[in-house]
C-alpha cells in the first residue's frame, strides 16, 4: 500500500515537472513570437551622392527617391533615379533606372535576411552609387 502510495506520488511529481516544463516552454515560444520584429535601434543608412548620407530608423514607413545624387521631392522615372522603401523592418530597391538593375534583384534588406544575403547589410546600386546599409543594435 506504501510502494504504491510512493508510486503515485513519484507519478504525479513527474506529471507537475513535465506540466512546468510545458508551460515555460510555451512561455518562451510566446515571447519569441510576440518579440519586436526590429530591435529599437534598428536603422538603416542610406548613402548616395558624394559622401551624404539620411538615417531613418526600421520602424518607418518611407519611400526616398534619390536622383542624380540628391533627395528628390517625387519619383519621374528621370536621369539617374532610385526609389528606395522601408516598411515593416525591411528596406529594398522598390524601382530604379540603372542599367541592369541589380539593385532591385538584392531582396529585401532587414535584421533577418543579413545572415543569408550575399551582400549581407548592404544593398548596392553600383552604377548610381546609392547604397542601403542595415545598422543594428550596437552597430
Ligand atoms: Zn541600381
Amino acid at each position: 500500500m506504501e510502494h504504491k502510495t510512493t508510486g503515485d506520488r513519484r507519478k504525479l511529481n513527474w506529471i507537475l515537472t513535465a506540466a512546468v516544463i510545458a508551460f515555460a516552454a510555451l512561455a518562451v515560444a510566446v515571447c519569441f513570437l510576440l518579440r519586436p520584429k526590429t530591435g529599437a535601434a534598428d536603422r538603416f543608412v542610406i548613402r548616395y551622392g558624394d559622401g551624404r548620407s539620411i538615417e531613418v530608423p526600421a520602424w518607418e514607413t518611407r519611400t526616398i527617391v534619390i536622383r542624380n545624387g540628391e533627395i528628390a521631392e517625387r519619383e519621374t522615372g528621370e536621369d539617374e533615379e532610385n526609389v528606395i522603401r522601408i516598411e515593416n523592418g525591411e528596406a529594398w530597391m522598390e524601382t530604379a533606372n540603372c542599367p541592369h538593375r541589380e539593385c532591385m534583384k538584392q531582396g529585401k534588406l532587414s535584421a533577418e535576411t543579413v545572415r543569408s544575403r550575399p551582400l549581407g547589410t548592404w544593398i548596392v546600386c553600383a552604377p548610381h552609387r546609392v547604397y542601403i546599409e542595415f545598422a543594428g543594435d550596437g552597430q
